[in-house]
């Protein structure tokens, strides 16, 4: 059997923790979420990298960022008054908005899991370990995409890339959530059972 990634419980406690959140921003579970939305409930400021050009070269390399070549920064957490906890998120606001919503997720998700960058670096640095790498990819898809939307997406007639579109998340988001979280096949089976109830 391959090796656990998480340790167990995580999963559950990533769902509780997504829902405790947007309750606490007066949302359910089967609402769509702005990340931007549940940043300002945080206390978290996020900037849009277009936000930073500034001169010289760091318009230079924002310019780059943004308009050349925009897989190079999807989004960071800085620690500006190290070593003081203050968070800031930038982001690359040149990202379609299923990206940036994932990315602005990913981002808190690290904040709610209380992750610390392994090196203290003044000018941010988003060095995490591997392990809090996938955990906040984790609970960044439980934030958009929690557990019982899931299931409602795969219950409905509604396809995937529609779905997708109403929360705001990227179809591959959408169908790895209702795969991995075992909405998908829990939809199946309920369908299968009723269709033996009607032939019986
Ligand atoms: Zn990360």
């Amino acid at each position: 059997m391959a090796k656990r990634l998480f340790r167990y419980g995580f999963k559950s406690e990533c769902e509780s923790l997504a829902a405790a959140v947007r309750a606490e921003i007066g949302l359910g579970t089967r609402e769509p979420l702005d990340p931007r939305a549940l940043a300002e409930h945080l206390g978290i400021p996020v900037h849009p990298l277009s936000s930073l050009a500034g001169n010289g070269a760091v318009a230079a390399a924002v310019h780059h960022v943004v308009t050349v070549d925009t897989s190079v920064l999807s989004a960071m957490t800085i620690f500006p008054d190290w070593p003081r906890r203050r968070r800031v998120i930038i982001f690359n606001d040149a990202n379609v908005e299923p990206r940036q919503n994932s990315d602005l997720a990913h981002e808190l998700a690290h904040g709610l899991r209380l992750h610390e960058p392994r090196h203290a670096i003044i000018q941010g640095c988003r060095d995490y370990s591997k392990l809090e790498e996938e955990e906040a990819a984790w609970l960044s898809g439980c934030l958009l995409v929690p557990r019982d939307a899931a299931f409602t997406v795969a219950m409905s007639a509604v396809p995937i890339e529609l779905a997708a579109i109403e929360y705001g998340v990227s179809t591959q988001m959408m169908s790895w959530r209702v795969n991995m979280t075992g909405a998908k096949t829990q939809a199946a089976r309920i369908r299968a059972n009723r269709r033996g109830v009607r032939r019986s």
